[in-house]
């Protein structure tokens, strides 16, 4: 195993950022390449564990001669947006500086202008640079695994359409609860890996991708940050490997995992007035449509101050908001339903 650190210059004096960046070579020249970063969003740890429980096992792997393909591993990618610490509280997911979400605004390239990406770096912003060699290390891989996760959640991941069923060997051995699939089109740090992929050469556009996946996992909440858990997931990503041929192992079976939902089957359930949230139903559970999901208090003491928000349709309550005030049409929830939703929505993840 080898580290390295990238240095990146800060946009003031005195500062300057270190990217640890841990890197394993493996011995079959044909195993796919893999690369994994989590923390992008500096506040979302549970990848940050994983992957900590992971090089511990890759190390192991190493000294067992089990290294196939060649492993790129950045544990905490966003040493800039970890230091952000506002009015007490860690602001990890929005740069400060210019309010752009730390997973927005990739740049968009072919594969082939991959070198562009680190020329003249000095001319970016700190930020820029930091999504510059981030994305340039990814796009020297097969397989790509972006660790986030969500508010409070459940297992999932944000899979481009390109890449189903294919990648349901990596929900599987993670052991996820639902796969929203996507349609691809954003600048998150997923789509901008498929992007150059899908577009390898100028005016090509390619629709599969057999062999390669860039993806977006949500490792459940942000408070679900537990010993048990990370190694629990570290090894489902290290069988994900084995499986994939990039690590030597025995190849266990892989369990069945949860529903799979195009994001237009997905409902985001809104607060209709702002007031506090009294949950009455919580991640994880599956509702009827009609059920009701919260109560918000938007006039407290009024007989007619309690507002009640309903399921639209059936599905699998997978994410719930952790504050417990709603801003009018605030999000509340994420239900993975069997038919579409009604609501109209932008392309791209749903704030992944
Ligand atoms: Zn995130």
């Amino acid at each position: 195993m080898d580290i390295s650190e990238i240095i990146i210059a800060g946009d003031t004096p005195g500062v300057e950022w270190r990217l640890p960046v841990f890197r394993f070579k493996g011995t079959k020249p044909e195993a796919p390449r893999t690369y994994i970063q989590a923390a992008l969003h500096a506040n979302e740890l549970p990848g940050t564990a994983l992957l900590h429980f992971l090089l511990e096992r890759l190390r192991q792997a190493e000294s067992e001669g089990g290294i196939l393909g060649d492993i790129t591993v950045v544990p905490q990618a966003n040493p800039i947006g970890a230091a952000q610490a506002h009015f007490g509280e860690l602001q990890g997911r929005f740069d400060l500086g210019t309010r752009t979400n730390f997973n927005r605004d990739f740049p968009l390239i072919a594969l082939g202008e991959r070198p562009s990406l680190v020329e003249n770096i000095d001319r970016h912003s700190a930020v820029d640079r930091l999504k510059r060699h981030l994305l340039s290390m990814a796009l020297g891989a097969e397989l790509v695994l972006d660790l986030h996760c969500d508010d409070e959640g459940l297992q999932y991941a944000y899979v481009d359409e390109t890449f189903w069923p294919e990648a349901s060997d990596l929900a599987a051995a993670l052991d996820m609860q639902a796969v929203f699939l996507s349609d691809g089109e954003s600048s998150a740090f997923e789509e901008a890996v498929a992007h150059a992929w899908k577009h390898e050469s100028a005016g090509e556009r390619r629709t599969s991708l057999p062999g390669r996946l860039s993806v977006t996992v949500e490792l459940r909440g942000t408070r679900d940050v537990y010993p048990e858990m990370a190694r629990k997931d570290a090894e489902g990503l290290y069988r994900f490997l084995a499986g994939r041929g990039v690590v030597a192992a025995e190849n266990h079976p892989l369990p069945a995992f949860g529903v799979v939902a195009p994001l237009d089957n997905i409902e985001i359930i809104r607060a209709p007035e702002a007031g506090a949230i009294l949950f009455h139903r919580d991640v994880g559970e599956s509702v009827k449509a009609g059920e009701l999901l919260a109560t918000i208090i938007a006039r407290p003491g009024m007989a007619d101050g309690a507002l009640e928000v309903r399921a639209p349709q059936d599905g699998l309550i997978v994410t719930r908001v952790s504050t417990r005030f709603a801003r009018r049409r605030a999000d509340l929830m994420k239900i993975a339903c069997g038919e579409p939703s009604r609501a109209v929505r932008k392309p791209g993840t749903l704030e992944a």
